[in-house]
């Protein structure tokens, strides 16, 4: 665990100590309000890490077990950020990040799972479905494969194409799906299932609109088919086992970070002002969008414009628990095909299928229609994927014993989910915005090489801890956790 009392904790029962002594001598006992008031005594460190999620911690692990003097300023009341999960009956429910993508030894994320022996799930099989159609009914896996063939044979042919023709302009894959389907011999049904084929394998991995997920980078994040698996009890429990024993206070809200030649100096919602020899900013994008972090100077203008332009989505889960499961618990997933390709109630991840004792299935919506969900009250959200079930499975589906509605947009300290590459971004964009400025470093998803993961903030970590340990010229020192170098680690990530 991360320390019981934080420094500003100490700090303020010290306070709190005195004034009791005083109350209890008869004089005036300090109010609450001044004692949160208090500031706390100024120290410098070597690096102030800002975001304790998977980038933050395990820069903070590896500068720390360095011998730097570290410290992480995290706003929320726990580590691991975009790392989270629902306890349920059973075992526990990731409203985060759930996959771990390449998860095989090699990768660093599954390494260092292994390494803390957390148990992991048997592989995700993505060719593993129960289909229905947009009415709910049953529909023909021999239908559905049509369909997928003419994707195949047609549309990724025509995308590669496209990528293989030096400076051909970037479009999106609406522009592309829309001439595939123009050009290709489908029927209405089989169209409905290309628009649940298409929105699983991109859409909704990359969490962007289809109008504005980029052709030209379309392989750049992530891609499916993959090798992915869950962690037992959730991803949490890895943000918890790497933060241990490090100085992360929590609930700290940075509101504004300043740098100059010698020093950066962060202040945060509480008043308080922490100085040190360097911060590395692990901001989630949409945080840098935002613009909810004061930068002075402000950021030089190429990192501007790249935090502007990188794309940066919402996927969101409803997650529903049972006391009986009463769907195809033989299959990972169930899709429901659509007539359009808002993906509106198509993808229910079948829990139970890696953890048994988990009875629940987890709608997954991204983009517009996520953020259409997110205006909804989480009754009316239950309601509609509860009609949706009783569509596909009939009447007596039982009410949930339990469910939970994401809102990643709305959440303060990640206004969405993950990164994207929007149509025109250029593939080293991620190389802009992982730039330092000056004593600013940056790590976090979008910074990495492969964006849009816990891998690749995993990595985004060591790449600034490596970056900062280079500078001060420490070459000797142990890692403890993290591969000898960043570009070992992303071989081996594949
Ligand atoms: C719903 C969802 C599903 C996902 N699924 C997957 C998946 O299956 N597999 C996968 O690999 N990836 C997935 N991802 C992406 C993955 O979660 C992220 O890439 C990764 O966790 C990001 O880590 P990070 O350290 O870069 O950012 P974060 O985890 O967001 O860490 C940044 C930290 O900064 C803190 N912070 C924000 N503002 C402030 C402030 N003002 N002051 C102080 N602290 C602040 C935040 O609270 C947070 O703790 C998913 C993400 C979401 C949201």
């Amino acid at each position: 665990m991360t320390h019981a009392l934080s420094r500003r904790g100490v700090a303020l029962w010290l306070v709190f100590a005195a004034s009791l002594a005083v109350a209890a001598d008869g004089a005036r006992a300090v109010p609450a309000a001044e004692v949160e008031a208090a500031p706390v005594a100024e120290e410098q460190y070597d690096v102030i890490i800002v975001g304790a999620g998977m980038a933050g911690i395990v820069a903070a692990r590896m500068l720390t077990d360095a011998g730097l003097r570290v410290t992480v300023l995290e706003a929320r009341e726990r580590v691991g950020g975009r790392l989270v999960a629902l306890q349920v009956p059973g075992g526990a429910i990731d409203q985060g990040a759930m996959w771990i993508h390449g998860g095989e030894a090699g990768n660093a994320v599954y390494d260092a799972a292994v390494e803390a022996n957390l148990t992991l799930s048997p592989r995700q099989n993505y060719g593993s479905l129960t289909l229905f159609d947009a009415q709910g009914a049953r529909s023909s896996p021999a239908s559905y494969l049509r369909a997928y063939t003419q994707l195949n044979s047609r549309l990724i042919p025509q995308m590669a194409a496209l990528r293989a023709t030096p400076g051909a302009p970037d479009t999106s894959l609406a522009a592309e799906y829309s001439a595939f389907l123009d050009s290709a011999t489908l029927s209405p049904q089989q169209v409905d299932q290309a628009n649940v084929i298409m929105h699983t394998r991109w859409q909704a991995l990359l969490n962007g609109n289809i109008t504005r997920l980029s052709v030209l980078r379309l392989n750049d994040a992530k891609v499916l088919p993959a090798v992915d698996v869950m962690l037992e009890g959730g991803m949490p429990a890895l943000a918890d086992e790497l933060a241990q024993g490090l100085d992360v206070l929590l609930d700290t809200v940075v509101t504004g970070i300043e740098h100059s030649a010698d020093l950066v100096v962060v202040r945060t919602e509480g008043g308080e002002t922490f100085t040190a020899k360097h911060a590395v900013v692990t901001l989630p994008l949409g945080l840098l969008k935002s613009g909810a972090v004061a930068f002075t100077p402000a950021l030089p203008e190429e990192k501007a414009a790249a935090i502007d332009s990188m794309g940066y989505g919402l996927l969101d889960k409803a997650i529903f628990v049972f006391n009986t499961s009463f769907w195809d618990t033989g299959s990972d997933f169930l899709l429901r095909e659509m007539p359009d390709w808002s993906g509106r109630w198509s993808v229910f991840l079948n829990y139970q299928k890696l953890f048994p004792s988990v009875k629940a299935l987890v709608a997954i919506h991204v983009a517009d229609t996520a953020l259409a969900l997110e205006g909804m009250s989480d009754d009316e959200v239950v309601d509609e994927g509860m009609a949706v079930l009783r569509q596909m499975y009939g009447p007596d589906v039982p009410e949930p014993i339990q469910t939970s509605v994401t809102r990643w947009a709305a959440d303060p300290f990640s206004a969405g989910s993950y990164s994207y590459f929007a149509v025109g971004n250029p593939r080293n964009m991620t190389r802009a915005l992982a730039a330092p400025v000056g004593r600013l470093l940056f790590a976090g998803e979008a910074t990495s090489d492969k964006p849009a993961s816990v891998l690749g903030a995993y990595l985004s970590g060591v790449r600034e801890a490596e970056r900062i340990l280079t500078l001060r010229g420490d070459g000797n020192y142990s890692y403890g956790l993290a591969p000898p170098s960043v570009e070992a680690a992303l071989q081996a990530a594949g």
